[in-house]
């Protein structure tokens, strides 16, 4: 189990929750729901050392394209700068 019995940031008190993590390789994400310690104070999110190795074995697999056991859920977009000026610009017109 955790080695903590209280948050190591804070001193407040912990809860084992189910929480969504988002993991990042490469240019892939991916989400992923996992039980944490989660304290009730400051909201800081502890994982038994098996879960923060579950996500490096992730984010390994993201990084090498390797999608076995992955879902797609959408897709994340980077905005293209030109667009979002544009955006921008016309803002400013409309505003004044
Ligand atoms: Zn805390």
């Amino acid at each position: 189990m955790l080695p903590f019995e209280k948050c190591p940031i804070c001193g407040g008190e912990l809860k084992s929750k189910v929480v969504e993590k988002i993991l990042h390789g490469g240019s892939h994400t991916a989400i992923l729901k996992v039980n944490a310690e989660v304290c009730l104070h400051c909201g800081e999110r502890l994982y038994t050392e098996d879960v923060v190795r579950l996500f490096e074995n992730i984010r390994r697999k993201l990084k090498k394209q390797d999608l076995i056991g992955f879902d797609p859920s959408g897709q994340t977009f980077t905005v293209d700068k030109e667009w979002l000026n544009k955006q921008i610009e016309q803002i400013v017109e409309h505003t004044g």
